[in-house]
C-alpha cells in the first residue's frame, strides 16, 4: 500500500499499533493519490482506533483496494465528487 494512503496493514494484534489503544470495526471512507489522481473509496471493512483514530485493514482488503485502485473500468464508472483546491497562503485564522 502507498505510503501516503493513510490507511495501514492489520497486525492482528487486536490494538492499535501506533497507541496501544482498542480497535473497533468500522465502514470508512479513504482517499488514495495514484499517479497524481485522486481515488476515494467507500465502504472499506476497516479497523480504526478508538484512541487516535488510526485506521488499518486486513491484509485481503489491502489486496482488493490494490485491484480497485487498478481498475480503470470501473473508475470510468464512478460517480463523480467536486473538491476544493486552495493554494496554500499564510492566514491568520
Ligand atoms: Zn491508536
Amino acid at each position: 500500500m502507498e505510503a501516503n494512503s493513510g490507511i495501514h496493514m492489520m497486525d492482528n494484534s487486536g490494538e492499535c499499533h501506533v497507541c496501544g489503544e482498542r480497535i473497533e470495526e468500522k465502514y470508512v471512507k479513504q482517499a488514495f493519490w495514484i499517479k497524481g489522481k485522486l481515488i476515494v473509496i467507500e465502504r472499506i471493512p476497516a479497523v480504526v482506533c478508538s484512541q487516535c483514530g488510526e485506521k488499518v485493514v486486513k491484509a485481503d482488503i489491502g489486496q482488493s483496494i490494490v485491484a480497485l485502485l487498478g481498475n480503470v473500468k470501473r473508475q470510468r464508472r464512478a460517480r463523480r465528487m467536486t473538491v476544493p483546491v486552495i493554494r496554500f497562503a499564510r492566514e491568520v485564522a
